[in-house]
């Protein structure tokens, strides 16, 4: 019975560890240092100027786990978002912009009611409009392919540029209509908020909620109009500058704590990049053009192969058992792991998850999720309830032995 427990351990342990193959974007994202060979290509000469000459993604010096908490989140939106908590200078900004180079495309919809064909063919035609029931009807698209754009929101945003207000253009012209705000403007996108431990709760809130429900509703008197709000957000903060509150960690799928390099070779190279860039910017991403092309296909390949991707029951228990045994509340603690693990797998060109994907994600996705008071609030309810008990136990007992006494006082 022994040996047949441990077997089974065995041979899931033997499973996972088993060599496999690591694709091309694991191990650009992987590599301590990854030293780019001076490749013979040109410039991309199809982009605007200012959008050819951003520092390139993989050009960042380690900083491992940030790059793959980022990719994660392209493959995956489920992951939740991205936190990046680090000082100042750690790449946090440079890895974000970064990603611009990695974007997949979507699917958008065509109509300015935003129809879906998904709607259509999963709830029924009266979920699109006439002319989109009309286009579906004849076999015409109703979305385009769209390239995902990365969406920062302003240091000085104000509560209804985030989440739409009354439109003051139409107001001047006697009309009352609902202005969209950045939150609509970042559907199927990425929505980057820097400093987001500077920011007015209220829009954190908004952000956090349009994030996790995929769409917002804006009130403004009478007027109400609820958009779609599919977004990746991503947040950095730099813990020196004040701390975020317990309950807003958990709401970021993945949190990454972006440290300074120590390795004193790594902060040369990054001196030596940085140098270049800025000598000669076309150059560094020319370096990096070939690698950078092959991890964005790599990425969008990624995302075609997720829906696929399946998890063990076995490691599906496993991730419940370690959540149990760190005393998380949060729900959202696997639905984290269990999505960054999908998406780790679908990265590496695999359809099941395995034990080793579950751990290259489990720090991202379970650190900074115990919540101190949430621990004692419950511990101390727990004691409560067991005074309630005890009183309520002792005073059935007591009245069941009164009641006891009174019949034989009765017989006497
Ligand atoms: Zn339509």
């Amino acid at each position: 019975m022994g040996e047949d427990h441990q077997g089974a351990v065995l041979s899931a342990e033997t499973l996972s560890e088993a060599p496999r193959r690591t694709s091309m974007l694991l191990r650009l994202l992987e590599e301590r240092n990854p030293a780019a060979q001076v490749l013979r290509a040109r410039p991309p000469a199809d982009r605007p100027v200012e959008e050819a000459v951003r520092f390139p993604f993989l050009a960042i010096v380690g900083q491992t786990e940030m790059k793959l908490a980022l990719a994660l989140a392209l493959i995956n939106p489920a992951v939740g978002g991205v936190l990046l908590m680090g000082a100042r200078g750690t790449g946090k900004t440079t890895a974000v912009r970064g990603l611009l180079d990695l974007l997949p495309s979507v699917e958008r919809s065509l109509c300015p009611y935003g129809c879906e064909p998904e709607a259509a063919y999963t709830l029924g035609f009266h979920m699109v409009c006439k002319d989109c029931a009309r286009k579906l009807g004849h076999g015409e698209p109703i979305t385009a392919p769209d390239r995902m754009r990365l969406i920062e929101l302003p240091l000085n945003a104000r509560l209804e540029d985030v989440v739409g207000g009354l439109d003051e253009q139409a107001a001047v012209e006697g009309k009352v209509r609902i202005r969209y705000g950045l939150l609509a403007q970042a559907d199927q996108n990425l929505l980057y908020v820097d400093e987001v431990n500077l920011l007015d709760p209220e829009i954190v809130n908004a952000i956090l909620d349009a994030a996790a429900l995929g769409r917002y509703t804006v009130r403004r008197g009478p007027l109400a109009a609820t958009y779609r709000a599919r977004l990746v957000l991503i947040a950095s903060m730099n813990p020196e500058e004040g701390a975020l509150r317990p309950q807003i960690h958990d709401r970021f799928g993945l949190r990454v704590v972006v440290r300074g390099l120590s390795d004193p070779e790594d902060r040369l190279e990054v001196y030596r990049r940085v140098r270049l860039f800025r000598s000669n910017p076309y150059a560094l991403v020319a370096q990096w053009a070939h690698e950078t092309a092959a991890a964005a296909a790599e990425i969008a390949e990624a995302r075609r192969r997720l829906p696929r991707v399946t998890i063990p029951p076995e490691l599906e228990r496993q991730a419940i058992n370690w959540i149990h045994q760190l005393g998380i509340e949060s729900s959202r603690a696997e639905i984290a792991l269990l999505e960054a693990a999908r998406a780790y797998a679908a990265a590496d060109g695999r359809e099941v998850v395995t034990l080793q994907d579950l751990r290259a994600v489990a720090l991202m996705a379970l650190r900074q999720r115990r919540s101190p008071f949430v621990t004692t609030f419950v511990a101390q309810q727990e004691k409560e309830d067991q005074e309630i008990m005890a009183i309520i136990h002792n005073w059935h007992r007591r009245s069941n032995r009164q009641r006891k006494a009174g019949r034989r006082g009765g017989k006497r």
